[in-house]
């Protein structure tokens, strides 16, 4: 299923440097999101990435992080 929040979400941040080309990430994302480019895994449909960590967490060389952002918000304050 495609992230409808797509356009206000990161995508992943493959290091290419540290990929081997092994393709474990390629074959763990049950989006489709990643593919090979020369060698290299690239996320080739970032609208479909669902921002699950599956690539993140089975890479060995640890190419792949998931940026992040906080965001605050006023709250009420309690009594
Ligand atoms: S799992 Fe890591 S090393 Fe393997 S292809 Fe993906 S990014 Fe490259």
């Amino acid at each position: 299923m495609a992230n409808p929040d797509a356009d206000e979400q990161p995508i992943p941040v493959i290091a290419s440097e540290r990929c081997t080309g092994c393709k474990l990430c390629v074959e763990a994302c049950p989006e489709g999101a990643l593919a090979m480019q020369q060698m290299i895994a690239v996320v080739v449909h970032p609208l479909a990435c669902t921002y699950a960590g599956y690539c993140e967490r089975i890479c060995p060389q640890q190419a792949i992080s998931r940026p992040f952002q906080i965001l605050w918000s006023p709250g009420k304050e309690q009594s």
